[in-house]
């Protein structure tokens, strides 16, 4: 897995960048909720929120 191309992402609620968040213990391996979708936060919002590749 690239962790650079998926590392930025458009938060879906307010299209503002959105950043991957990244396990604090691994620190290489992007953090991932029960689903295994990736998970995201946006700065600008104050939010995280995952990646649903299905869609
Ligand atoms: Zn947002």
């Amino acid at each position: 897995m690239n962790v650079e191309q998926i590392k930025y992402q458009t938060c879906p609620y307010d299209q503002e960048e959105a950043i991957l968040l990244v396990d604090p213990e691994t620190e290489s391996m992007p953090d991932t909720d029960e689903d295994g979708d990736l998970q995201y936060y946006c700065p600008a919002g104050h939010h995280t929120f995952s990646l649903d590749e299905d869609n």
